[in-house]
């Protein structure tokens, strides 16, 4: 149970970032919804939080503006009094053959997807060490672990998110702080919604279908209660098989 915790969630307002934010709140978490455009959909997101007797409010905060990413940190411990757990879950692509990418492609993904990621965590790190516990989730990707044609700078930046997790586990593990991440492969969302059943690449995952994101929030869960207290660093494949 997760009552009585704080849970800062970015991207919640669609996909895998409100499955979470869903899954926390069900577990009595507190959630502070962080969206970048979908206030409609954030405030949904809210108004259904709210029925699992748990306070829910959003904030609009563009992760990849290190500033901004400050200010929402610090209204959300103004408004909840404290953060327990961080997921890092705000994602783009923007994809395209390398031979041809834009630079503001290349840019923008890294921006948001790894950058972002850092400016979240370098404002709540210190209100974790202070309270020596803290739990961070970045929503990673299998591209990070296996690269893709037509992904390149989305691969770089969820093997970077990789990267980040693995040394920030390192950092603040003597402060008690976890940090791990969870690598989805294809999950059923906006991000997706152009992949047909019948694609090769749906075939090619050995449990033969997209995930939920229920399921990947059902992994954010056990990462972020007491009882996964002694993992970190660690990177959790939900993919159906497809990066094993
Ligand atoms: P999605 O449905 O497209 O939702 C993306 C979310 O990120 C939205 O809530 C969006 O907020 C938010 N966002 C985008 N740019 C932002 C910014 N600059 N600042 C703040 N929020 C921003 O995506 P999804 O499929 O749920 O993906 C969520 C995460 O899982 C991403 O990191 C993605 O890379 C990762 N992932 C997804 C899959 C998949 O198959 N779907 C697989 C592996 C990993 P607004 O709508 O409010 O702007």
């Amino acid at each position: 149970m997760l009552k009585g915790k704080v849970a800062l969630i970015t991207g919640a307002s669609r996909g895998i970032g409100r499955a979470i934010a869903m899954k926390l709140a069900s577990l009595g978490a507190d959630v502070a919804l962080v969206y970048g455009g979908s206030r409609e959909s954030a405030l949904k997101v809210a108004d259904i939080a709210r029925q699992y007797g748990v306070r829910a409010e959003v904030f609009q905060c563009d992760v990849s503006d290190f500033e901004e990413a400050g200010k929402t940190v610090a209204a959300v411990k103004e408004a909840f009094g404290t953060i327990d757990i961080l997921v890092n879950n705000a994602g783009i692509t923007k994809d395209g053959l390398v031979l041809t990418m834009r630079e503001d492609a290349f840019d923008s993904v890294l921006d948001v997807n790894l950058k972002g990621a850092f400016n979240m965590i370098r404002h709540t790190s210190p209100i974790f060490v202070r309270k020596r516990a803290g739990r961070i989730i970045n929503i990673a990707s299998v591209v990070g672990l296996m690269g893709n044609a037509g992904q390149a700078n989305y691969a770089a930046s969820k093997a970077g998110l990789i990267g980040l997790t693995k040394s920030v586990a390192r950092e603040l593990a003597a402060r008690n702080v976890c940090c791990n991440a969870i690598a989805p492969g294809f999950i059923e969302t906006d991000m997706t919604r152009e992949l047909k059943d019948s694609s090769p690449l749906i075939k090619s995952i050995p449990l033969g279908r997209a995930g939920t994101p229920e399921e990947v929030a059902e992994v954010a869960a056990f990462l972020a209660q007491q009882s996964a207290g002694y993992i970190t660093g660690e990177v959790i494949r939900i993919d159906g098989g497809l990066a094993m």
